[in-house]
């Protein structure tokens, strides 16, 4: 059996490609750079949606995989959905987990925005959007032979100019203190004040979703939860916080949460080790006093 994946990172493309050896498939894999997999088509560095679409149709068509694998990223994503569509092949995305079960795939995927999970049978061929941080990179035999290839700017697309989005650079996956706030946090001028409390602690400051996408108080690399960071803390500080399962998701590995919200009864209550019932406007100014 064979896969044919596509991850715009390497380390994503090398979880995914472990993840697949342990089924016993051929791994043919397009890539930017050295990565690894049986079959390796190194490409140029071309990112818009239709062309590597283009690029899976024109590959798909001469090696006929069995499955169709992408990291379940926004791209991945977008890829997945649109080579499925225009394939008529079915398509799975946010996969935790593959089985192959003769000429079937099974997968387990985050369903209703992450409050479940679902299992889900399918046939082969199929196009699957996997999240790689679910898996491990390991050290499997690849035959490794590369084979040049170029994709192609697909049909009716013409790239004028290209621009790096501008990304602050966060270190929230790594750090030992994190400060997170949410909608409690009623103004953006009133963000002053978890940042003097993040100081205090050394902290990286961190948000719920309505805080980076709604109100663009934050950039989106500050989320943290099923869409955004998945962060593993000594110390989590989460203020304002009402802890929905799309957040918490993101919060699990914390080691010790300390929660400050006024309503007693919050769902962030089931995730905290304390669970501070107050107004942040009164708490937090007494805290950084006392720190
Ligand atoms: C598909 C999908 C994916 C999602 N992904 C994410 C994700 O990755 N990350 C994420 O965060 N969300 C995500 N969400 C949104 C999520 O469901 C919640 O809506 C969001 O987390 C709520 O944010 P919040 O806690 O800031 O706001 P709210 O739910 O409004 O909670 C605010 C809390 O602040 C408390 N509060 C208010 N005033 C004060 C005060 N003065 N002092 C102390 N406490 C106070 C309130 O009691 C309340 O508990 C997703 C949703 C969907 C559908």
């Amino acid at each position: 059996m064979k896969a044919l994946l596509f991850s715009e990172t390497p380390e994503n493309f090398n979880r995914l490609s472990s993840m697949l050896k342990k089924l016993g498939l051929d791994i043919h894999g397009i890539s930017f750079s050295e990565v690894k997999a049986d079959y390796i088509y190194l490409a140029n560095e071309r990112l818009d949606y239709p062309s590597i679409v283009k690029a899976f149709e024109e590959l798909g068509n001469k090696l006929n995989p069995d499955l169709y694998v992408f990291s379940s990223t926004k791209l991945g994503k977008e890829v997945a959905s649109r080579f499925s569509q225009r394939t008529g092949l079915p398509c799975l995305t946010e996969c935790l987990s593959v089985e192959i079960d003769g000429s079937s795939i099974i997968a387990t995927r985050y369903s209703l925005g992450g409050k479940t999970l679902m299992k889900i049978k399918t046939d082969l061929p199929a196009v699957i959007a996997v999240v790689a941080d679910a898996f491990e990179i390991e050290d499997f035999d690849f035959k490794m032979e590369k084979v040049d290839f170029e994709i192609k700017e697909a049909d009716g697309i013409n790239v004028i100019s290209r621009e790096e989005k501008r990304r602050e650079k966060v270190g929230l996956r790594n750090a030992d203190v994190v400060v997170c706030f949410g909608r409690g946090v009623r103004r953006k001028e009133d963000i002053e004040l978890i940042e003097k409390l993040a100081e205090k602690l050394n902290a990286e400051i961190g948000c719920t979703r309505p805080i980076s996408h709604d109100y663009r108080w934050l950039p989106e690399e500050r989320m943290i939860g099923l869409s955004g960071e998945k962060i593993s803390p000594k110390l989590l500080i989460s203020i304002g916080v009402s802890g929905q399962i799309q957040h918490a998701v993101g919060i699990m590995n914390s080691k010790t949460v300390i929660a400050i919200n006024n309503d007693e009864n919050a769902p962030m209550k089931e995730y905290s080790d304390y669970y501070v019932i107050a107004d942040l406007y009164s708490l937090i100014p007494e805290l950084i006093k006392l720190l």
